[in-house]
C-alpha cells in the first residue's frame, strides 16, 4: 500500500535549486513536500557563485558580478538570472545565508564584488559567497604572509605540493607538508569526508592540534583542505585558531567535496519542524495532470511506493546529471513531463570543435524555457500548466559551468518560482 500525501506544492529535486525553494517555502508557511536525490552537492567547491565570467574579456574571471549581468541584459535577455531583479537576486542569497547560519553555517562575502579564493589547482577562482572555513582564504592570498599547507599521507584529492607549486612564483613564503592524520597509520587511501567526520570528535581534535603544532615554523597563517568538520565546521575552525594563535582556513578540494556535504546538511536541518516534508532519495517517477489544474504523482519504488497529489508543481530536476535532462541519440527530452525542451536543431550543433571554445558548447544552454513567472512554456510562450514552476539548472539559455553561476541561478529562481507560485496562489478566483 502506497503511503499518500497530499500538498499544495509538489518540489521535484532536492538539489540546491529545489533545496533553497524549499527552504524559502518553508520561510512563507507554504504546505510542501520536496523529494529527489543528492543532486551535486557532493561535487560542488561548497562555494556559492553569482556570476564569475568576464563577459569582454575572453577566458577571463571578473570580481565584478553586477556588472556582468547588466552587460548580459542586453547581450541575452532571455537569460534566467537577468530576468529576475538585482534586489530579488540580492533577498534571495540573503534569505538562503541567513537560514544557513541559524544552522551553524555562516556565509559571507561583499555586496557588490566577488571574492577570490584559492583552489586546490594553486589557482584563483572568483565567487560571491562563501562558508566561514574559508573566509581567511582570500585574505592569506592578498597579504601572502608566511603560510604552510598541509595535507596528509592518502589523501588523494588534494596536494599541498601542488598548491605551493603553482602558488609559489608569487608567494615566497608559502611551504607544504604531508602529515599522517591521526589515527591513519593502517589507512592506505584516505578520502575528505572519513577525515572531517573524524575531526568531529574531541580526541582526534587534540591530536590533531599537537599535530599542527609540530609542523608549523614560523608561519602564521595555515591552509588545510576542506576537512574542518561536517557539522560543526565553524566550532573546529575556532578551537583550532584559538589553540594554535594561527589563522586557518580550507582550501576547496576535488569532489567528493566537504563543504558541499556540508550545504546539504545545513539545507536538511532547515527544514526541520517547518511546513516542508522532505522525502529523501524517493525519485517522481510519473505525473498524471488532473482536470481540475492539480497534479498525481508517484513516486518511490515498487516496495515502497508513494503517491503525492499536489495543487501545484515546481520542477528543479536539474540537467543530465541529476535527471532532468535526458538525450538520446538525437535529441534532449525532459523526461518526467515531456516538456518542450530549448535545443539546437540538431545533434551536431550540440558541441563545438574547439573543446576551449570561449562561446561555450550549445548543448550546455539547452533547457526548458519559462514565462516571467517561471512557468515553463510551449514554442508560443504559452504556460505549458498554470501552475508548475521550473528552477535551477534545467532552465535554458544558462550555462552554469562556463559562466560560474551554479548556485546564483538555483537560488535565485527557486526565489523567484516561491514568489510566483504565492502570487497566483493569492490571486482572486474567478467565478
Ligand atoms: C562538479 C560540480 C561542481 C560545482 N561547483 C559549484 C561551485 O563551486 N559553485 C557553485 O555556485 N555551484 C557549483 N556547482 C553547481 C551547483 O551545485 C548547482 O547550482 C546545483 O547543482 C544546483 O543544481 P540543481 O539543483 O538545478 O540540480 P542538481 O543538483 O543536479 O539536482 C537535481 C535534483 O533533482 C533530482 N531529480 C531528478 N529527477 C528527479 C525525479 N524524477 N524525481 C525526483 N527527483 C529528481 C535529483 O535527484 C537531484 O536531487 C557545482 C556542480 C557540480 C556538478
Amino acid at each position: 500500500m502506497a503511503a499518500i500525501y497530499k500538498t499544495d506544492l509538489l518540489i521535484i529535486g532536492s538539489g540546491l535549486a529545489g533545496m533553497s525553494a524549499a527552504v524559502f517555502a518553508a520561510n512563507r508557511n507554504i504546505r510542501a513536500v520536496v523529494t529527489g536525490g543528492a543532486g551535486g552537492f557532493e561535487y560542488s567547491s561548497g562555494l556559492m557563485d553569482l556570476w564569475g565570467a568576464s563577459l569582454t574579456k575572453q577566458y577571463e574571471i571578473t570580481k565584478k558580478p553586477w556588472t556582468m549581468l547588466e552587460k548580459l541584459r542586453d547581450q541575452d535577455p532571455d537569460h534566467p538570472l537577468v530576468r529576475i531583479k538585482k534586489e530579488t537576486i540580492q533577498q534571495a542569497f540573503l534569505e538562503i545565508t541567513t537560514a544557513l547560519k541559524h544552522q551553524g553555517l555562516t556565509y559571507s562575502g561583499y555586496e557588490e564584488k566577488n571574492t577570490l579564493v584559492m583552489t586546490p589547482f594553486g589557482t584563483l577562482r572568483p565567487t560571491y559567497r562563501l562558508p566561514s572555513a574559508m573566509r581567511s582564504n582570500s585574505e592569506a592570498v592578498r597579504k601572502k604572509e608566511p603560510c604552510l599547507i598541509l595535507d596528509f599521507k592518502g589523501l588523494r584529492e588534494f596536494s599541498a605540493v601542488f598548491v605551493r607549486e603553482m602558488m609559489k612564483k608569487n608567494w615566497k613564503d608559502l611551504r607544504a607538508k604531508t602529515l599522517e592524520f591521526p589515527d591513519t597509520r593502517l589507512q592506505k587511501e584516505m578520502f575528505t569526508p572519513f577525515l572531517a567526520r573524524s575531526l568531529e570528535t574531541g580526541q582526534v581534535q587534540d591530536k590533531f592540534l599537537t599535530l599542527i603544532r609540530s609542523a608549523v615554523k614560523d608561519e602564521t597563517w595555515l591552509g588545510l583542505p576542506a576537512i574542518l568538520g561536517i557539522y560543526s565546521s565553524e566550532k573546529i575552525l575556532n578551537l583550532l585558531e584559538a589553540q594554535t594563535g594561527l589563522k586557518i582556513f580550507e582550501i576547496p578540494t576535488s569532489p567528493v567535496s566537504v563543504p558541499g556535504i556540508r550545504l546539504r546538511e545545513a539545507l536538511v536541518k532547515a527544514l526541520e519542524n517547518t511546513s516542508v516534508t522532505l522525502l529523501q532519495n524517493q525519485r517522481v517517477t510519473k505525473i498524471i495532470p488532473r482536470p481540475k489544474g492539480e497534479f498525481h504523482c508517484e513516486a518511490g519504488s515498487d516496495i515502497n511506493p508513494v503517491a503525492i497529489r499536489a495543487d501545484a508543481l515546481l520542477l528543479a530536476t536539474g540537467r543530465f546529471l541529476g535527471g532532468g535532462l535526458y538525450a538520446d541519440r538525437k535529441s534532449i527530452r525532459e523526461p518526467l513531463l515531456g516538456l518542450p525542451v530549448y535545443q539546437p536543431e540538431n545533434r551536431n550543433q550540440w558541441h563545438s570543435r574547439n573543446y576551449f571554445d570561449p562561446s561555450g558548447h550549445r548543448i550546455n544552454r539547452a533547457g526548458v524555457k519559462t514565462d516571467d513567472l517561471l512557468r515553463p512554456v510551449f514554442p508560443d510562450k504559452r504556460p505549458v500548466f498554470k501552475t508548475l514552476f521550473a528552477s535551477g539548472t534545467i532552465l535554458a539559455r544558462q550555462d552554469w559551468v562556463r559562466t560560474r553561476c551554479g548556485a546564483g541561478l538555483s537560488i535565485a529562481t527557486g526565489f523567484k518560482a516561491i514568489e510566483s507560485y504565492l502570487g497566483l496562489r493569492e490571486q482572486p478566483v474567478e467565478i
